[in-house]
């Protein structure tokens, strides 16, 4: 086990205090932080030092909703809503792919969000070529580059797109050999359900729900992005796409409910009752105008909030610090409040919000003795962080993804000095290029 010291720093801990500390120091020892201070630490015995000075140290941010698999088609299909955005652009896309071009765009998909300083994700992958077994190769690809990765396998068994239907047995079979081969790593964990929930029966859902049981591993639903998904879920059921979750039993402390732009006062109730988590994508519904989360009524309610960039072909970026801010302005505009959405709870979204979404609350998304070893470091020594009177406003309103130094992820150093060490960033853009514009021209865009 090696030890590491990172002293000088400012410290934004995400603590359930919120604690800052000026001039600290951590101590790293293998993948656990063990010590966090103010000034000297007691010993000066480190395997490796790393100088934080003028550096925000922050837990790395936990992205909890992507679709690493649409970033081939980044910047096609722009401006327009989403089912009409998935038609023309995505889903053509997404059926061209072939193996290698998943597995690059788990690659590119991951080195962006390391580069953001994002050390966990929520990959949910969508898949038109899933009896290839794409989803093993690319949850392969995923764990070598470091980052720390909960690849959830979401498909449909009755109606989506043509080409990415499986049955309920195949869901249930390939999704079990997922689990077992994955159950032992350290920084991969699997995922499951039903990727739109007017896509699959009634039967699928309650399929996930046992095999989320059996299994012990987190559902991850797409749910009330937008009137639409009410009026399809409606149309089957009779009932909201909450109402209908709640029906199946598809709702509880293992369940991320992402989006959940258009609910009810009885579905907030549902999911406050039942524990279930709330994932925010701030920048995927302005961009995709699917209308503004009810985040001050979900947050009166108790219920835990995650933030999420979405896939980078719906944000267009991987940014998490771009998207606590767009969190923050958008509850300000719409309530005409300047504390509907403050920074220090959006910080506390993007961190600790995300880790209990994903059931690591007492492991993950704070700098404090006893959590696993994911910290960033932000170099505030640029001119739009200077000067620095207040820690948590500068990173959420002036900060960038670029502005990232140095990633840490389950305490090994990921990126340093913005140059990936697990690998070969260069090599994978080049690859991505080439690869996306023949996946282009095979779609026929
Ligand atoms: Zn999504």
């Amino acid at each position: 086990m090696s030890t590491r010291l990172i002293s000088g720093g400012t410290i934004l801990t995400s603590d359930d205090a919120n604690s800052i500390i000026e001039n600290g120091y951590v101590v790293v020892d293998g993948n656990m932080i063990v010590e966090v201070g103010s000034g000297q630490p007691p010993t000066s015995n480190y395997d490796q030092v790393i100088d934080a000075s003028l550096m925000l140290v922050c837990p790395g941010f936990i992205n909890a909703h992507t679709h690493l698999c649409t970033i081939f088609g980044r910047s096609l299909g722009s401006d327009r809503s989403l089912l009409q955005w998935l038609s023309d652009a995505q889903v053509p896309m997404l059926r061209a792919l072939q193996i290698e071009d998943y597995v690059l765009s788990m690659e590119l998909g991951a080195i962006e969000n390391i580069k953001a300083g994002n050390t966990t994700i929520c990959e949910v992958f969508v898949c038109a070529h899933y009896a290839d077994g794409v989803d093993e190769v690319c949850v392969a690809a995923l764990a070598r580059t470091g980052i720390r990765s909960i690849f959830c396998r979401c498909s449909n068994d009755e109606s989506f797109f043509d080409g990415f239907i499986e049955t309920r047995q195949d869901i249930i079979n390939r999704s079990q050999r997922l689990i077992k081969n994955w159950r032992n790593h350290d920084r991969v964990r699997i995922g499951i359900g039903p990727l739109v929930p007017w896509g699959s029966s009634t039967d699928a859902f309650v399929d996930a729900v046992g095999l989320s049981k059996e299994e012990d591993v987190l559902i991850h639903l797409h749910t009330a992005e937008t009137p639409e998904y009410n009026d399809l879920v409606r149309n089957r059921t009779g009932k909201s796409n909450v109402e209908m979750l709640a029906d199946v039993g598809a709702l509880g402390d293992r369940v991320m409910l992402n989006h959940c732009v258009h609910l009810s006062d009885h579905d907030i109730g549902l999911i406050a009752e039942t524990g279930s988590h709330v994932i925010h994508d701030p920048t995927s519904n302005m961009l995709l105008a699917s209308g503004i989360a009810p985040i001050p009524k979900l947050r009166s309610a108790r219920i835990n909030i995650g933030l999420a960039c979405d896939g980078p072909a719906c944000n267009n970026t991987q940014d998490m610090i771009q998207v606590m801010k767009d969190a923050a302005l958008l509850q300000k505009v719409v309530t005409r409040q300047a504390d509907a959405l403050i920074a220090k709870d959006v910080f506390t979204m993007a961190t600790r919000g995300g880790a209990r979404a994903i059931g690591m609350g007492s492991s993950l998304g704070s700098i404090q003795p006893g959590f696993l070893a994911d910290i960033i470091l932000i170099d505030t020594e640029v001119p739009h962080m200077t000067p620095m009177h207040d820690p948590i406003s500068t990173l959420v309103y002036s900060a960038r993804g670029s502005d990232v130094h140095t990633v840490i992820i389950d305490g090994q150093i990921v990126m340093q000095n913005r140059r990936l060490t697990t690998v070969d960033e260069k090599e994978i853009l080049v690859k991505a290029r080439t690869h996306a514009v023949r996946a282009r021209k095979r779609a026929g865009l």
